[in-house]
C-alpha cells in the first residue's frame, strides 16, 4: 500500500476504491484493512499492504469485522474460513500496532522525529510537526500546554508505553515524540486509527 497524503485520504480517486466484505460498501483503501488468505488456509491482516496471497478488504470496525468473519471472507475467498471475530480483530490490532511502530522507528532513525520536549513545543507552535505520538503511560505533567492543545485538536495519537516508544529508537523511555514528515505522520495516524477501530471490535465481541 502506498503511503497517502491527507489530500488523497480525504478525496480518494474512485478507481482505487475497494469493497468491504463486511458491509459491502466501497471505500478508499486507506479506510480499509487488507486480509490475506495464505496457502495453508491461515489469515493474516496485511496492514502494510502487498503481502502475497488472495486478499479481501474490511473496515476496521466491529460490525464489519464480525460480518467478514462469519460470511464475507468465505464468500470472497470462495473457501471455508473459520475465524472468530475477536481473533480477526486482534490480528488487525496487532498488525496495525506493529505497522505504526515501524513508521515511528523509521522516523526516529531518519531524523524525522523530535524527542526533546522544548523542541516539540517549539515545532508545534511553528506548525512544523505533522503529528505527535504519546505513550499511553505518559505522565500527565508531560501533556500540558501546547501538547494539550495538539491532543484537543486531534493532532496526536497514542502508541505503546514510554519504554516501548523509547526502545524503537534504541534509547531511554520517551513519553512524547513529534513527527515532522507528513508522509510518516499520516501513515502512523492511519495505522493507529485502524488499531483503535479494530480494538473496539475486539472488546465488543
Ligand atoms: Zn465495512
Amino acid at each position: 500500500m502506498e503511503l497517502m497524503t491527507t489530500e488523497q485520504r480525504t478525496s480518494p480517486p474512485r478507481r482505487h476504491e475497494r469493497t468491504c466484505v463486511g458491509c459491502g460498501r466501497r471505500d478508499a483503501p486507506g479506510h480499509l484493512v487488507r486480509v490475506v488468505v495464505r496457502d495453508d488456509g491461515s489469515l493474516i491482516a496485511d496492514v502494510r499492504g502487498g503481502a502475497p496471497g488472495r486478499g479481501a478488504h474490511v473496515h476496521p470496525a466491529s460490525e464489519c469485522i464480525g460480518r467478514a468473519a462469519k460470511r464475507g471472507l468465505a464468500r470472497s475467498f470462495r473457501c471455508a474460513v473459520q475465524i472468530e471475530p475477536r481473533v480477526l480483530a486482534d490480528a488487525i490490532v496487532q498488525a496495525a500496532h506493529a505497522r505504526a511502530g515501524e513508521m515511528i522507528s523509521l522516523a526516529l532513525l531518519s531524523g524525522q522525529a523530535v524527542v526533546e520536549r522544548e523542541r516539540i513545543l517549539l515545532d508545534l507552535s511553528r506548525g512544523a510537526l505533522s503529528t505527535v505520538v504519546i505513550a499511553l503511560d505518559a505522565p500527565k505533567e508531560a501533556l500540558l500546554g501546547g501538547l494539550a492543545r495538539a491532543i484537543a485538536e486531534g493532532n496526536a495519537v497514542a502508541w505503546g508505553t514510554c519504554a516501548s516508544l523509547g526502545a524503537l529508537g534504541r534509547r531511554e523511555p520517551v513519553a512524547v515524540l513529534g513527527i515532522r514528515s507528513s508522509t510518516l505522520g499520516d501513515a502512523i495516524v492511519q495505522a493507529c486509527r485502524v488499531a483503535d477501530g479494530a480494538r473496539t471490535g475486539a472488546e465488543v465481541r
